[in-house]
């Protein structure tokens, strides 16, 4: 039996976490909310970083209110949060394809879109392979809009040396149960800039549309109701088990790559007589292990892999739904056939198990079961 995922266990999490647990400040930005946002700055080189309770959190703190006619353009394979968090800012969903091999958003479809009414590009790094940034970072600046990195599934991956999360204007990183690094649920809000108006709009949001921030600094007599906002805040518990992770973060980064590497190596037979197609890392990519797959000739051959491989114990995923496919995207007025390499993403992709805890053995077990339902 082999789990698709398994989450992380760090060494010190339990210690923490009690820890936590007796102190009398167990709600928001404690003493480990302080620490794991220290660390995720310096990770991310980031001006700033707020704990959230999730990435999806994070994503709607970035696009909290938008100017009338907003349009933020995202690519159709990808998670919902981001367009989630479009709508509920006000703004409009603009969805482009994605480019066929790295399957994050094409910098030339998204050129495409791009009005004067263009808020923000947000990419997604998909499978925590950084996307083509360079080309994302010159069509920002010429066209004067703002660039988002979902990188939700990025921690500890790179552009050039620069760390996924820190490069556009905005970012966020999830801590799911699913990721690299977890606490269960939790996120960060990622901004390059220090301490600006963005910033202190996001700490009222994130504080019940109050500026409780400015009162806890000492630089307001008492605090009050300033704006819209929620309560986005990750309680102390979460955070020291946070902590425990990110303390862990470069062994788990190792061991997911040696993973992958292992899957590489022994899946290559089937990759040189094009049975299936590999992963590829662009060259200006630092890959943090996140996701290993392949992709099948079609979408039955990557059902009857999925079906054959899940009899032995072998539990392998496909992923996404490209947005435009789901009832929302229709009602968008978006279309099958709208993004074919989206769709073709679906179909085809097939994602392998890779967890931090996961044996060689198992890596062999997985890939016996691929080969043997490819027979
Ligand atoms: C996991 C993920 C999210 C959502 O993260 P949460 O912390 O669960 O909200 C968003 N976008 C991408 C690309 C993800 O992989």
């Amino acid at each position: 039996m082999v789990p698709f995922s398994v989450p992380h266990k760090a060494k010190n999490q339990e210690r923490y976490v009690l820890d936590a647990l007796g102190a009398t400040h167990v709600h928001g930005d404690g003493a480990y909310s302080r620490k794991a946002a220290a660390a995720l700055r310096a990770l991310s080189g980031a001006g700033e970083v707020l704990l959230v309770p999730s990435a999806s959190h994070a994503l709607e703190l970035i696009f909290w209110d938008l100017p009338p006619r907003a349009e933020v353009i995202l690519p159709a394979y990808t998670f919902p949060s981001a367009a989630n968090a479009v709508l509920r800012g006000g703004g409009r969903v603009v969805l482009c394809d994605v480019e066929p091999a790295s399957l994050s958003m094409d910098p030339h479809a998204a050129a495409a879109k791009i009005t004067a009414d263009t808020y923000a590009l947000c990419v997604t790094h998909y499978a925590g392979i950084a996307c083509d940034m360079d080309a994302f970072e010159s069509l920002a600046r010429e066209r004067g809009t703002l660039l988002v990195e979902d990188a939700a599934e990025c921690l500890g991956a790179a552009h050039t040396g620069r760390p996924l999360g820190g490069i556009g204007h905005f970012g966020c990183y999830s801590f799911h149960g699913t990721k690299n690094i977890t606490c269960g649920e939790g996120g960060a809000y990622i901004q390059r800039a220090t301490a600006d108006a963005a910033f202190d709009a996001a700490l009222c949001h994130r504080e019940k549309g109050t500026n409780r921030h400015k009162f806890l600094r000492g630089e307001a007599p008492f605090y009050s109701w300033e704006m819209t906002g929620s309560s986005l805040l990750l309680a102390e518990p979460l955070c020291a088990m946070l902590l425990a992770q990110l303390e862990e973060l470069d062994e788990v980064t190792a061991r997911r790559r040696a993973l992958c590497a292992a899957y590489a190596e022994r899946l290559a037979g089937l990759f040189a007589s094009e049975r299936l197609v590999p992963m590829s890392v662009p060259a200006h990519a630092f890959a943090n292990g996140h996701a290993w797959h392949v992709r099948c000739r079609s979408l039955d051959e990557r059902r009857r892999v999925q079906r054959i491989t899940a009899e032995k114990g072998v539990i392998c995923l496909p992923h996404y739904v490209p947005l435009h496919l789901g009832s929302m995207g229709r009602a968008l007025g978006y279309r099958p056939g709208d993004f074919p390499h989206s769709e073709r993403a679906w179909e085809t992709v097939l994602r392998l198990p890779l967890f931090s805890a996961m044996r060689m053995d198992q890596v062999d077990a997985v890939c016996d079961a691929v080969r043997g339902a490819l027979a």
